[in-house]
């Protein structure tokens, strides 16, 4: 049972059985198991399709999508077999520039400020203007939002929460027309999407572990980082 009074199966694509050509979200003549969206959710589907009437709604998207293409060589060949070739940041820059963006706005982590400063230089030698706010700025104390010694990091410290509020507001009165975001935690990153006006593209996401790079873990879930599956050791305080 999907949600309360509600008869169909929640969708569930991540455990979809059928494989990628059998998929009707693929292929007209494909399948779809249980609470398929493709199958299932035509009222909703429908609702969100009108949002493409939009004019903005319908340049960003159609921007996105030709960029999409565009992070792929020779196209025109057949059989096509994929050849990615443009890296995040040069996808960020060529799609900016497509959409007229001359303002970015650059909310980043302070644990990640050297890669802010080279992100800045890219940018900015692509002809762009940045505003760059670090998760810091204000120094506002974590006291704030009620923490306990106990739960700060550097304890016995007057330490400064990550605000990334003031970060969004701070780049929405700096008229950012189109955000980056390059590393904020877990949660912050959230917040974060939620308060800035303009759009928000991700860069990187913050893994501490593994070099930013959360799908290490992942891909290692089921041999040397067999342990994300055991809740009751992985999260030892
Ligand atoms: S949309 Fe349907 S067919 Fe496509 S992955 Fe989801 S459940 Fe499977």
């Amino acid at each position: 049972m999907g949600k309360e009074g509600k008869n169909t199966p929640a969708p569930n694509c991540a455990l979809c059985k059928f494989d990628m050509p059998e998929k009707v979200c693929v292929s007209a003549e494909g399948k779809g198991g249980k609470g398929c969206p493709t199958l299932v959710e035509k009222q909703v589907l429908e609702e969100a399709n009108r949002e493409y009437d939009l004019p903005d709604i319908r340049s960003f998207a159609r921007n996105a999508s030709i960029q999409e293409a565009e992070c792929y060589a020779n196209r025109d060949q057949r059989p096509y077999i994929m050849q990615p070739t443009k890296t995040r940041i040069v996808e960020i820059c060529e799609f900016a520039k497509k959409m007229g963006y001359q303002r970015l706005g650059l909310a980043f982590c302070v644990g990640l400020a050297k890669e802010a400063r080279l992100v800045t230089e890219i940018l900015e030698s692509h002809g762009f203007d940045v505003v760059s706010v670090l998760c810091k700025a204000g120094r506002t104390t974590k006291d704030l939002i009620g923490l306990e010694e106990s739960e700060m990091i550097f304890q016995g410290t007057d330490e400064a929460m990550c605000n990334p509020v003031y970060q969004a507001k701070l780049l929405n009165h700096e008229k950012s027309e189109f955000n980056i975001l390059l590393g904020l935690c877990v949660g912050h990153d959230a917040l974060f999407f939620k308060y800035a006006d303009a759009l928000t593209t991700v860069l990187a996401v913050k893994d501490r572990v593994t070099g930013h790079n959360p799908l290490a873990a992942i891909y290692l879930s089921e041999s040397y980082y067999r342990k994300t599956r055991h809740p009751e050791i992985v999260s030892a305080k």
